[in-house]
C-alpha cells in the first residue's frame, strides 16, 4: 500500500458488522481499518412481521435466506422473494444480512485493492473510468462508474419500500441511495445511522412480479444486469408497472420511459417491444460497458413474457 493510501486507511471512523461478508473481505485486504461495531439485536430488527393490512415489515438482521424462504413473502412480493432467492450463494445468504445487503459497499476492483486509490478512498480521479470498467456501469451517472451492489435495494425499490433507522423514518430507497451523483459514497447513512427494518407496502390485488439476472456465471457472482419488474392487468392493459434495473448504474435505476411506454397500452408483443426499447433512454455506456445494453433490453423482454405467461397459468 503506498503512502498516501495508508494514511487515509488509517484515519477510517468505527464501521458497523452485521454477518460481515462483505466486510470480513475489506478487512482481509485493508481496504477497512476503522474500529468495528457489531450491529446490536433488538426484537423490531429480526424477522418479518406482517401488520393487518398485509404489509410487511422485515428486521435489518433478518437473514437473506429467510426472506428467501419464507412463503408469505413469496406470496405477497414475489420480486423481492426472487431477488433473495437469486443473489450470491447459499451459504452467504444463510448468514447475510437485509441491512448488510443494502449497506455492502462497491465491488469495484479499483475500490477493492488495497494497493490503487480511487474516488471512495480519496482519491480526485476514478481510475475504472480510463482503466478496466468492463462490469462498470452503463448508465454514467456520476463521478464513480462502479455499479451499485444492492440487489435487494433494486427489489425494494421496485416496491416503493422505506427504510427505517435509528435516526430517521420513511426514507425511500432513493433516499438511502442517493441519485449516483456522489462518488465517494455507496449509501447516504449518516455518521452512526443504523438500519433498523424495511418496510413494504401491501401487495395489490392481481399483481404479478419477477426478478432476472445476466450474469457471467451460475452463482457466487453479482449480475451484469439485474431487472425487477411489477405489474398488474386490467381489461386486456397494463395498469401499474415497475421496472427497475440494477447492475447498470451507480444507484438501482427505476426505469420510468419504459414504464410509462407500456401503462394503458394493450398486453402484448409490441408493448413488451416498445417496453424494452424505452428501458434503454437515458443509457450512457462506457467503451467497455455496451454489451450491457443487449443484455438489458433481452432481460426486459424476458421478464415480461415470463410474466404473461404466468397470467395465461402457463408458470
Ligand atoms: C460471492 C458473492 C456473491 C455475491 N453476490 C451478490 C449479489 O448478486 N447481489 C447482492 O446484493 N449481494 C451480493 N453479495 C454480497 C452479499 O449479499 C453481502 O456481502 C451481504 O449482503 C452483506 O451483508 P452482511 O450482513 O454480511 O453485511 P456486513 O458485511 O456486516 O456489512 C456490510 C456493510 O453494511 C454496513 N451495515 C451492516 N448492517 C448495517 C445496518 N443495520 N445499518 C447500517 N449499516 C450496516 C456495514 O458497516 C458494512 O459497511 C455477494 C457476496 C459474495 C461473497
Amino acid at each position: 500500500m503506498n503512502a498516501r493510501a495508508r494514511a487515509i486507511t488509517a484515519e477510517q471512523p468505527a464501521e458497523l458488522r452485521a454477518a460481515g461478508t462483505d466486510l470480513s473481505e475489506r478487512r482481509r485486504s485493508g481496504v477497512s481499518r476503522g474500529r468495528l461495531i457489531d450491529v446490536q439485536s433488538s426484537p423490531d430488527m429480526k424477522g418479518v412481521a406482517w401488520d393487518d393490512s398485509g404489509a410487511a415489515r422485515i428486521g435489518a438482521l433478518t437473514s437473506i435466506a429467510e426472506v428467501a424462504n419464507d412463503p408469505r413473502v413469496a406470496d405477497a412480493y414475489p420480486g423481492l422473494a426472487g431477488a433473495a432467492k437469486g443473489l450470491a450463494t447459499p451459504q452467504i445468504r444463510h448468514v447475510a444480512t437485509v441491512g448488510g445487503n443494502l449497506a455492502q459497499r462497491s465491488r469495484c476492483w479499483y475500490y477493492r485493492n488495497p494497493q490503487t486509490m480511487c474516488l471512495k478512498k480519496g482519491d480526485p480521479i476514478c481510475p475504472a473510468r480510463a482503466g478496466n470498467h468492463l462490469y462498470g456501469v452503463a448508465f454514467d451517472l456520476g463521478p464513480c462508474v462502479a455499479p451499485h451492489p444492492s440487489t435487494l435495494a433494486a427489489a425494494l425499490l421496485a416496491y416503493d419500500a422505506t427504510v427505517m433507522t435509528n435516526l430517521r423514518a420513511m426514507l425511500a430507497i432513493t433516499d438511502l441511495l442517493g441519485d449516483g451523483s456522489n462518488g465517494l459514497v455507496d449509501n447516504l447513512l449518516q455518521p452512526g445511522e443504523i438500519i433498523k427494518s424495511v418496510h413494504l407496502p401491501p401487495p395489490l390485488a392481481n399483481e404479478r412480479a419477477l426478478y432476472k439476472r445476466a450474469i457471467s456465471r451460475s452463482r457466487a457472482e453479482w449480475p451484469l444486469v439485474e431487472i425487477v419488474a411489477r405489474a398488474t392487468i386490467s381489461d386486456g392493459s397494463f395498469e401499474l408497472l415497475r421496472l427497475v434495473a440494477g447492475g447498470v448504474a451507480p444507484v438501482p435505476l427505476r426505469l420510468f420511459a419504459a414504464e410509462a411506454a407500456a401503462q394503458g397500452a394493450p398486453v402484448n408483443q409490441s408493448t413488451i417491444a416498445e417496453m424494452a426499447n424505452q428501458a434503454l433512454s437515458g443509457a450512457m455506456p462506457l467503451p467497455m460497458t455496451r454489451y450491457k445494453l443487449a443484455l438489458m433490453k433481452g432481460l426486459v423482454r424476458d421478464v415480461f413474457e415470463r410474466l404473461l405467461l404466468a397470467e395465461c397459468g402457463h408458470e
